[in-house]
């Protein structure tokens, strides 16, 4: 099971600051940001390139109307969301997650 899988299921801790059917949010255990939150699908899927059309379709959306809603609960005045995609992208755990890197 991946590092973010773990998370969902609550193997390992982390801390949540969201949580719905589609997907969960934690904080980043190395902040790059003043506030910045991962958003996490529940489903695994490796990385943005893998999304079906059809199947998936709703899902980032989603994530984006998450990202707004704790974007405002935190109190960001800006920030920025961010997908790294491969590990030529820079992405390190392979389980889609969105950055909300936030000022
Ligand atoms: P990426 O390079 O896009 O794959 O980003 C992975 C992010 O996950 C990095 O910013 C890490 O700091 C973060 N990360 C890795 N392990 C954990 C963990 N156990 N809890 C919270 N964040 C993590
Ligand atoms: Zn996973």
């Amino acid at each position: 099971m991946c590092i973010f899988c773990k998370i969902i299921s609550g193997e390992i801790p982390a801390s949540k600051v969201h949580e719905d059917e589609i997907c969960i949010a934690f904080k980043d255990i190395h902040p790059k940001a003043p506030i910045h939150l991962l958003i996490v699908p529940k489903e695994h899927i490796a990385m943005i390139s893998d999304l079906q059309e059809g199947k998936h379709d709703h899902l980032v959306g989603h994530l984006v109307n998450v990202a707004n809603k704790l974007a405002k609960q935190e109190g960001a005045e800006g920030y920025r969301l961010q997908f790294n995609v491969g590990e030529k992208g820079g992405q390190e755990v392979m389980h889609i997650h969105m950055h909300l890197m936030g000022w």
